[in-house]
């Protein structure tokens, strides 16, 4: 079922053309040519932040091992440390026609395709040369969604059986590819990511017509009960043991930060997400009427990141970061722990020395380990205002909400008098 939807769009859609020419539209493509192509094409998946690797490439020498800064970006392992990955996509074609996208099928970029043994040989050498501790591998979709999600597989397979390759995995899983292939994905990847996209399904009906949300959210529930079982019955080879995440594009549609934030809530609820990435959605070459002309301010990513970390970790819940009632955008001079707390001054100031820890979370400008180095202060003496300097905490933005032994904010000042003295100046290239 799911390869005749793809079947169709093979025989109807411009893929034959590009197919018939992948790697080859004027001329054949050397390793060099593709790799500059794909990875500036993979910079649009914001699962992890490309950051070039001018430090450690050999500028000069021209050869396959030589990165030319291209392609390499860092991400965090399981294990929190930061490595450096190599992020392409296997190709930039692709028979679907999702309105935001660069790599659509009605774009005019130039293409390029990898065999999956481009891949294997690119990621060997690069690891060798230890300018890369891993792979992050994503494609556009090619003849069907078996089909490109067989390629993927055969990648990990080949790097994992062949070659005993042990470095870090991060596969793109197409959504409506068949199970079995999934769990083949599982078995070789450290991590599996399927994007969400958009954040309602109007958003992915208007702008991505050919994929299905019911597809997607199928996907990562069978994603989550494989890797639920995986821990549990503690398999070897573990599935997907760095877990599953996923990407939402933000400001190509009418979605408010509240639809976001509860599209994320329900990800890392009932599917186990490690990570929701936000990606500020721009404006590409001959875009479709229906999308913005604008990109939205990139602080809007950012704040969307504040937001998903108090989620995480602060015990915030998205109704109160983005509540009901109000536009459903996060305001973007002040971070959205700070807009809760001048919404709820009624819960302030805080006792620092007799707080809970939950509610010392929900104190601007405290962060999770200031508030357990507070808290094991308290056992042993009583926090007064200079402890606070001592902790580095930022007290400009601390103080108006906490109570020490020897300070308590003045009570009379205005929250708008207070938003006034604590908004972030606007930096031009978050603000847009
Ligand atoms: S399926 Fe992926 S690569 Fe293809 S057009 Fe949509 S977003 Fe782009």
């Amino acid at each position: 079922m799911i390869a005749d939807r793809a079947g169709k769009g093979a025989r109807a859609g411009p893929f034959t053309r590009a197919d018939a020419s992948c790697g080859t539209i004027d001329r054949p493509m050397d390793l060099q040519e593709k790799l500059a192509i794909l990875a500036d094409a993979a910079k649009y998946d914001a699962s992890c932040s490309s950051s070039g690797g001018k430090g450690r490439n050999s500028l000069g020498t021209g050869g396959i091992g030589s990165t030319e800064g291209m392609g390499i970006c860092h991400a965090y392992a399981p294990d929190g440390r930061c490595i450096s990955l190599l992020k392409i996509l296997l190709t930039n074609f692709c028979i679907y026609d999702c309105a935001y996208c660069v790599n659509r099928r009605s774009s005019n970029v130039r293409r390029a395709r990898f065999t999956p043994e481009d891949v294997v040989e690119l990621t060997l050498e690069f690891y060798r040369r230890n300018y890369i501790e891993g792979l992050f591998l994503s494609s556009g979709i090619i003849r069907s969604p078996d089909y490109t999600m067989e390629q993927l597989v055969r990648v990990a397979r080949s790097l994992r059986t062949e070659h005993r390759f042990g470095g870090y995995i991060h596969l793109k899983t197409i959504p409506d590819a068949s199970p079995e292939l999934i769990d083949a994905a599982g078995r070789w990847a450290d991590r599996l990511s399927i994007n969400v996209e958009m954040p309602t399904e109007t958003g992915l009906k208007s702008l991505a017509p050919e994929k299905h949300l019911g597809d997607i959210r199928g996907a990562m529930g069978r994603l989550r009960l494989a890797i639920d079982e995986a821990k549990a019955e503690k398999k070897a080879p573990r599935f997907a043991p760095a877990g599953q995440s996923t990407q939402m594009i933000v400001g190509a549609d009418a979605a408010s930060d509240r639809d976001v934030l509860a599209t994320s809530t329900n990800l890392y609820t009932n599917y186990r997400l490690r990570r929701v990435y936000y990606s500020a959605f721009s404006p590409i070459p001959d875009a479709s009427k229906i999308l913005p002309l604008k990109p939205p301010p990139l602080v809007r990513e950012h704040r969307l990141y504040q937001a998903d970390w108090l989620m995480r970790f602060y015990g915030f819940a998205a109704d109160e970061i983005a509540p009901p009632g109000d536009s459903g955008m996060l305001p973007l001079d002040i971070d959205p722990k700070l807009g809760w707390a001048l919404r709820h001054r009624d819960r302030f100031p805080v006792d620092v020395n007799r707080a809970s820890r939950d509610m010392l979370l929900r104190v601007p400008g405290l962060g999770v380990k200031t508030v357990d180095k507070m808290i094991a202060m308290r056992a042993h003496k009583r926090i007064r205002y200079d402890d606070l300097v001592r902790l580095r905490v930022p007290v400009r933005k601390v103080a108006p909400f906490v109570e020490t032994v020897d300070h308590r904010p003045r009570g009379d000042r205005e929250s708008l008098a207070l938003r006034r003295d604590l908004r972030e100046p606007a930096q031009p290239d978050l603000f847009g």
